[in-house]
């Protein structure tokens, strides 16, 4: 049967080990073996103990847990030629010529990088005599399957990414924590959630909470913005509402592009309304934690797709990455999809808002 490789990279996100042990399971019922990776692109270079035979045991009880087991990291050494030599001969060896990459755009691109590169890497291992003439011919392609772990659900290409249901939960659950503690001593509480480039987070989450006000990078609030929140917290305020809840989404802006942070709101509500206010940064919080039944399904039904996608797999056939389109997992191309998404970055660095958020619409 075939080998297949399956690692995880980039920052970690809840509903990742879902994946992993789907690609492992699903390997096994189709007669594959399946390696894990440990600690992204890293292991895969270092090789040795990185790369683990899997087990049905070794991948029950791990969709429980969130991040992932197998470890994530950022490897320098794969940007380079000589680092992808080391990692395709770690591979070689173990006969793994499928690869599941679970991770954001940048793992996503060096496992396309990586799969296009594939026939030179292997002339190259050749001729250094690193790999036998049938290791060269038993190997001849790489076929990659991507999926998206990411809290921020900033990926083109998938409604949802694999991680982004939990975080919201996590959001969730501090803003109603919060809320009975603000609420008993009318106070205003400003949270900080994560996204840099993508409001998601903090847009879905103040829908969910009841949040009086929410600051996205997307969409810098209008001059004047000051007065407009004031004004609308102290008419909450005086229809009986004991407590204010505003998110703030870390890469928050103003219409002259200066950052809109939770401490400079807290600032304007202290001086302007003297209501005992205070920050929250929500932080790692974000990231920690079990998945919620949505990602660990989300999880599952990825990584099964991902291991029929690569058993379909031919030479020709480009990367792809697993997605999901309304409640369908599909397959759609990697590198669009990458390349969409890096349009929507520069968008948003250029600040051109319209043209990210059409980007990002399906087309
Ligand atoms: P996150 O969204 O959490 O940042 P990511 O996958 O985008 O996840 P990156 O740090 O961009 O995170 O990439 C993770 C790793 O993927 C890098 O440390 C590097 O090893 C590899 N990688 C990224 N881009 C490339 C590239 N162009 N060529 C080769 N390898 C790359």
């Amino acid at each position: 049967g075939k080998a297949i490789g399956v690692f995880t990279s980039g920052g970690d996100s809840q509903g990742m080990n879902s994946a992993v042990r789907a690609v492992v399971r699903m390997g096994f019922y189709l007669g594959c073996k399946t390696f894990y990776i440990k600690e992204g692109y890293q292991g895969m270079v270092d090789g040795n103990d990185n790369i683990v035979e899997a087990t049905w045991a070794s991948s029950s009880g791990i969709m429980q847990l969130g991040g992932t087991v197998i470890g994530s990291a950022r490897c320098s050494s794969f940007r380079t030629l000589d680092g992808r030599l080391q990692a395709a001969q770690n591979l070689i060896e173990r006969n793994i010529t499928n690869l599941v990459c679970i991770g954001g755009d940048g793992s996503l691109t060096g496992a396309n990088i990586f799969r296009q590169e594939w026939p030179s890497i292997l002339e190259e291992l050749s001729k250094r005599n690193r790999i036998t003439e049938e290791q060269k011919a038993s190997c001849s392609h790489l076929n990659v399957v991507g999926m998206v772990g990411s809290i921020d659900n900033d990926f083109c290409g998938t409604d949802m990414t694999i991680g982004t249901d939990t975080a919201l939960h996590r959001i969730m659950e501090c803003v109603d924590t919060i809320s009975t503690t603000a609420s008993s001593h009318q106070r205003a509480f400003v949270l900080e959630v994560m996204g840099r480039h993508c409001g998601y987070l903090a847009l879905v989450a103040s829908l969910a909470c009841e949040a009086d006000w929410v600051f996205i990078p997307e969409w810098p609030p209008e001059e004047g913005w000051e007065d407009t929140l004031c004004k609308k917290l102290s008419a909450e305020r005086s229809t009986g509402q004991r407590l204010n809840v505003i998110l703030v989404a870390e890469g928050a802006i103003d219409r002259q592009g200066n950052p809109i942070t939770a401490n400079k709101v807290k600032d304007l509500i202290i001086d302007r309304l003297k209501y005992d206010t205070r920050v929250t940064v929500l932080g790692h919080v974000q990231r920690g934690g079990s998945p919620t039944a949505f990602d660990r399904i989300l999880g599952c039904r990825m990584g099964a797709e991902a291991v029929l996608a690569l058993m379909d797999a031919t030479p020709d056939t480009p990367a792809c990455v697993i997605s999901l389109d309304g409640n369908q997992t599909v397959r759609v191309p990697l590198m669009e999809c990458v390349q969409k998404t890096q349009q929507v970055q520069k968008a948003m660095d250029e600040r051109n808002f319209e043209e990210a958020v059409r980007l990002r619409g399906k087309s």
